[in-house]
């Protein structure tokens, strides 16, 4: 039998692997770019820079400096195929930023893997540590590649490939991959074993790791996690009780179960969940850990009862108090931004809200959590995991979400002081604070 990443029946002889393989087949990849009628998302990411930047009265070569990235890499990452084929994927990796620290961002595997989002999301890695305020700058990569055509080994020989060609650009001190769509802590296992050969035991090189293999207690949970804290923050401010409040969650994958579950834990209704194969509704709130255990032995929310099904479309435009988008980009646009009827929107999903949507938010007085703030719990925690990689040092769960609750707390507070004081939305406020730590370090570091 072959073993592909869609074979759920694959015997695994390991425990541990069959956890990254399951987490694997959960991520089935999708697309991320929303309709095709939109800015590309190197044009969205731009807008909301330039609009932060105009608020800051930035000059137009410094708006050039932050916006231009440092080095953009594109490689051919020829593998065999099981068949003694020659199959070659074309592989990305966008260097955006390091005037703050070493670049940091995930790897994406995705047939819809492309330059210019590549670029967007590492601009938007550039924003979101520097708005909670870790040592990094930004980078994302991805390959071209539907990883459900590939065998577990095939994916193997990829990603051993795609570090062969980038691995003098990679280090602990210079580019810091982790996981993104369609990639897992097994492909970062294997990014850092074949890291090593080349440059010797040098576990920082990579995050999001096996935690038997120098990862972090949290990492998996922490994007969801940090969702639900700052859900939670924000209700908070807006005098809002997590008991009252109803909740639709797009998505049910890594992010979207950890948000969920920890929400319902503090009180919350999780009144509608979604995933590709469409979303379910009740009103009395769904039962989560059902639901997750439903998807860990389906593979998906098809069929999962206990609510009535409803679309992914339907699901965005519920009469709820908070909506989080935690699936693919550019899902709320100026075709339903007018039909939404959550109280809060919160950026679970890198670039949910086209530009355009955004503008009718702010217009109808709805609140948008933006994402380089909402999903920065992920890469708070691969910081963690970087820290204590440094210092041959592990620490304990306590610890780690300790950590993660002061720091994008700390993050949440600057974000939404900034707004009040500056009359701005929350968005634009989160890239002042962040435009004004990178433009500082580009300027005290000399160009
Ligand atoms: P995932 O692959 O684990 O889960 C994605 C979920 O979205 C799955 O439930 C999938 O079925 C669902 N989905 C796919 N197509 C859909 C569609 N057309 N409509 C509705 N749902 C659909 O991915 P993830 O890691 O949870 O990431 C989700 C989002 O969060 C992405 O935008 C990602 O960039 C962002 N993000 C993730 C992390 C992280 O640590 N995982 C960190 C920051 C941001």
């Amino acid at each position: 039998m072959s073993r592909t990443a869609e074979n759920a029946n694959f015997n695994w002889n390991e425990p541990a692997e069959s956890v990254y393989l399951v987490h694997l087949i959960l991520s089935t990849p999708f697309s991320t770019l929303g309709p095709k009628n939109m800015k590309s998302a190197f044009e969205a990411a731009e807008q909301y820079f330039e609009e932060a930047a105009s608020v800051l009265d930035l000059s137009s070569s410094m708006r050039t400096l932050l916006m231009t990235p440092e080095r953009e890499i594109k490689v051919q990452v020829p593998i065999k195929r099981d068949n003694g084929e020659i199959a070659t994927f074309v592989g990305y990796r966008m260097q955006h930023n390091s005037a703050r620290g070493p670049m940091k961002g995930g790897l994406r595997y995705h047939h819809e893997v492309n330059a210019d989002e590549v670029l967007a999301l590492a601009s938007l890695m550039t924003w979101k540590t520097a708005v909670v305020d870790i040592p990094y700058g930004g980078a994302k990569g991805g390959i071209s590649v539907n990883i459900k055509e590939m065998s577990i080994d095939e994916l193997e020989r990829l990603t051993r490939r795609f570090v062969d060609e980038l691995h003098d650009l990679f280090g602990p001190d210079k580019d810091i991959p982790a996981p993104d769509m369609g990639t897992n802590a097994q492909t970062m296992a294997w990014i850092m074993n074949q890291y090593e050969k080349f440059h010797g035991f040098s576990p920082a090189c990579v995050t999001g790791k096996p935690v038997e293999l120098y990862g972090a207690e949290g990492r998996e949970e922490a994007t969801g996690r940090g969702v639900g804290t700052l859900t939670l923050a924000t209700l908070r401010k807006t005098k809002r009780s997590i008991e009252s409040a109803s909740i639709a969650i797009q998505g049910f994958g890594n992010v979207g179960t950890y948000t969920a579950a920890y929400l319902e834990k503090a009180g919350g209704k999780v009144v509608a969940i979604s995933d590709v194969s469409g979303g379910l509704l009740n009103r009395d709130g769904l039962n989560i850990s059902a639901a997750i255990d439903w998807v860990k032995d389906k593979g998906s929310l098809a069929e999962f009862p206990g609510g009535e099904r409803i679309s992914n479309e339907e699901l965005l435009v519920l009469d709820v108090d908070v909506l989080i988008p935690a699936a693919l980009g550019g899902v709320l646009t100026e075709d339903n931004a007018k039909e939404v009827r959550a109280k809060m929107i919160i950026e679970a999903a890198n670039g949910p809200t086209t530009p355009e949507a955004d503008a009718i938010f702010r217009k109808r007085e709805i609140l948008v959590l933006p994402d380089i703030l909402a999903n920065a719990g992920g890469v708070t925690v691969s910081y963690f995991e970087w820290v204590q990689n440094q210092q041959y040092f592990r620490w304990d769960l306590g610890r780690v979400r300790e950590e993660l609750e002061k720091t994008l707390t700390r993050g949440f507070d600057r974000v939404w002081a900034t707004a009040e004081e500056k009359k701005v939305p929350l968005r634009t406020a989160a890239y002042l604070l962040a435009i004004g730590r990178v433009g500082r370090a580009e300027i005290l570091g000399g160009i």
